[in-house]
């Protein structure tokens, strides 16, 4: 049996009349890519919202590593290695790459400014060298000392998954990561989702891009009115016609 990361139980979730998230149930796998596909308006970005925090749904559970996180704050659950990586890179423009994946975990390491004071050198060696790492999984390692500023759209937003690799997510949440890239940054994108797996990282990836969600994905759930109307593996939701029924039927973004 594969050991389950993220597990939905009976989730819940209305904004006044409308039930964007009915009764769900999903589980995600350790090292697994499980993709979330769906019509616009399908319940995708609340359920995301739900298991980062932001969102509290009416009723159900989400355990993480085993742990209930319904009710924990958003920062909390992403300490405990639960990571988003945004649309939208937020990434330091003024900074160089290499100290922008060296912020989020120097932000970790120096929890008050007591351990500031005492803060070694060594201590930030211990991080650079992690940074460049980071940076050597994305591709980037030769570009260190580049501002973030300067580089193209794509290598932002590869930036960003670099940014989030140094807080070593046990699952990683990517919203649509390819959205508005060109062919060439799809691609480069497709092949670093296939090449980071360190420590049987797990990984939920919301995508319209069906290229993108057939190259990468281990397991899909389909979402079509806050409802889970499939789930398989590649083969079986290109095969199921109620997953093309719902897809015929609602508009694509
Ligand atoms: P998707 O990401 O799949 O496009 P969403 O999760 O954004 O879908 O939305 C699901 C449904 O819930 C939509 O009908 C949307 O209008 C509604 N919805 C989402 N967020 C809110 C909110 N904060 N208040 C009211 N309705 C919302
Ligand atoms: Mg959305």
């Amino acid at each position: 049996m594969s050991e389950s990361v993220l597990k939905i139980t009976n989730v819940n979730k209305s904004f006044g009349g409308l039930k964007a998230l009915n009764n769900i149930n999903l589980n995600i796998e350790k090292g697994k890519v499980h993709a979330i596909i769906g019509p616009n308006g399908a319940g995708k970005s609340t359920l995301l919202n739900v298991c980062i925090g932001l969102l509290a749904p009416d009723t159900g559970t989400v355990e993480f590593n085993g742990k209930n996180i319904v009710g924990k704050q958003a920062h909390e659950i992403n300490q405990m290695g639960l990571v988003r990586v945004f649309q939208t890179p937020e990434i330091f423009a003024d900074l160089s790459l290499l100290e922008n994946v060296m912020v989020p975990a120097l932000a970790k390491r120096d929890g008050s400014f007591k351990f500031k004071i005492f803060r070694s050198l060594a201590n930030e060696v211990d991080i650079m060298e992690e940074a460049i790492s980071a940076l050597d999984s994305i591709g980037m390692s030769d570009k260190l000392y580049q501002l973030a500023g300067s580089m193209s759209r794509g290598d932002k937003r590869r930036l960003e998954l670099a940014v989030c690799l140094i807080q070593h997510p046990k699952l990683l949440l990517l919203d649509e990561p390819t959205a508005g890239m060109a062919r060439h940054d799809t691609n480069q994108t497709i092949e670093l989702l296939k090449k980071i797996k360190e420590g049987g990282m797990a990984k939920i990836i919301i995508e319209h891009d069906m290229h993108v969600v057939f190259s990468v994905a281990d397991t899909i759930s389909v979402l079509a009115r806050g409802e889970i109307i499939a789930t398989g593996t590649p083969d079986e939701i290109k095969g199921n016609p109620v997953v093309q029924e719902a897809y015929l039927g609602g508009s694509d973004e």
